[in-house]
């Protein structure tokens, strides 16, 4: 029977346990942090993760503490000007077959941690286990306390700083700066009553800067945004405490609603936004990566999260249907074209919701806007458990 081990307990790491426990096979996960907790504050789940989340039998429950957003809405950032929009709640849903939910991190994780321990059992799931060293050859992770833990499969689900990323493609081969950096807060919906459509997904699109919020939690009474800047051109470490006032200057200008939403919490750390160089090797050994360790992309297609939990699927189908070495090789080639394509599609719409009011792109990014489905519907129609289909592209 394949016994495998995995490095961190975060959403790609939870789902794949899930889905290997649930499958019979014996899983271990290994999680640095000492509680499940949030990492972030929200996340947008887009029907092509939330159909696999519902058959791992952790819809049901994730549904009753999401929001389903009314409408996609694409505004000019300054005049607040409708570009385009497209139906969500129920229209979505019918579409897709999948709903689309905003939802605390923390509610995600404490749903797949719950899943994960009724499937596979308690003692499987290891906190403050820091994985400090991989032998990708032999099938084993070192831990901070000296001891070793083994499997036919190592997964490295540890993240966008994945210690086992390292030991698969080598040193230096992770993320990049993208040169665009974030602030983010939670508002209460009462705190902004100049916000049209407030239970919609909307991006504010502008010169330099774009502001992302949609509503999420059981109550629909929460706005998580996210504002991305430009900027600056070089950055060294993680987030950064920002100068009083950075985040509201950098919006001078822009529609009464952004500011509000801007001005209504406290001023986040600056958050530099990173993206991985396509990877070639995935595996190495008995050792394969899933998620942000092997293809961490800019947030502005709303996919990270979605595309770890489908790596997680496909790769606990292959260990289940074959023998490791047979899954590994197979697995990558399963994964690697679609999620290039959804990265490159991010990085692409975060050019387009930055352009100059003159710039020459201007017509084409309001053409793609009201095209975005059904543009992008081969992104939301995927099903990563069909096996027997390939991946489409964007057309
Ligand atoms: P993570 O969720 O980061 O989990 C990695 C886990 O590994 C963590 O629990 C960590 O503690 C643990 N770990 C790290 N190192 C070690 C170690 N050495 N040993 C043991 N454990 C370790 N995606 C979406 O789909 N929709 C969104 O709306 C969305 N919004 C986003 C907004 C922002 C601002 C950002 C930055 C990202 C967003 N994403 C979104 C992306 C999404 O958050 C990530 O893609 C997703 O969390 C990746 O999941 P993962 O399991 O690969 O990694």
């Amino acid at each position: 029977m394949t016994r495998v081990v995995v490095a961190g307990a975060g959403i790609g790491g939870l789902t794949l346990g899930i889905a290997l426990a649930r499958a019979g096979v014996t899983v271990d996960l290994h999680e640095r942090a000492t509680e499940l907790r949030e990492v972030g504050a929200a996340v947008a789940l887009s029907a092509n993760g939330t159909r696999l989340l519902y058959r791992l039998g952790v819809g049901e429950a994730l549904d009753a503490v999401s929001t389903q957003p009314t409408e996609l809405i694409h505004r000019d950032g300054r005049t607040g000007a409708r570009i385009a929009a497209h139906p969500g709640g129920a229209a979505y849903r019918a579409r897709f077959g999948a709903p689309y939910w905003g939802v605390h991190r923390v509610d995600l994780q404490q749903a797949l941690a719950a899943a994960f321990v009724d499937a596979a059992g308690a003692e499987h799931l290891h906190l403050g286990h820091a994985v400090t060293a991989v032998d990708t050859d032999g099938g084993t992770l070192t831990l901070d306390d000296g001891s070793e833990v083994g499997g036919d499969v190592v997964v490295g689900a540890d993240g966008v700083h994945s210690t086992v990323r390292d030991a698969v493609t080598g040193p230096g081969t992770g993320p990049r700066y993208s040169g665009t950096s974030a602030f983010r807060g939670l508002v209460p919906v009462d705190a902004l009553p100049s916000l049209p459509d407030p239970l919609a997904i909307q991006f504010w699109a502008g010169p330099d800067a774009h502001l992302l919020h949609y509503a999420l939690g059981r109550d629909d009474d929460t706005v998580n945004f996210f504002a991305v800047l430009c900027g600056p051109a070089t950055w060294e470490g993680g987030t950064r405490e920002a100068r009083d006032g950075e985040l509201l200057d950098a919006f001078a200008g822009w529609h009464p609603a952004v500011r509000e939403m801007l001005a209504a919490v406290p001023q986040s750390p600056r958050w530099p936004l990173l993206s991985q160089p396509a990877l070639t090797r995935w595996t190495r050994g008995r050792a394969a990566l899933i998620g942000d360790a092997c293809h961490a992309m800019l947030p502005h297609h709303g996919q990270g999260a979605n595309q770890s939990i489908e790596d997680a699927v496909v790769l606990a189908h292959l260990i289940v249907e074959h023998d490791p070495a047979t899954a590994l090789a197979a697995y990558p080639r399963r994964r690697r074209a679609r999620t290039r394509a959804i990265a490159a599609s991010a990085w692409d719409t975060g050019t387009l919701l930055h352009l100059a009011d003159d710039h020459p792109r201007l017509v084409e990014r309001d053409r793609r806007f009201a095209g975005y489905l059904p543009a992008n519907d081969w992104v939301h129609e995927h099903d990563a458990a069909d096996l027997t289909t390939t991946t489409r592209s964007p057309a």
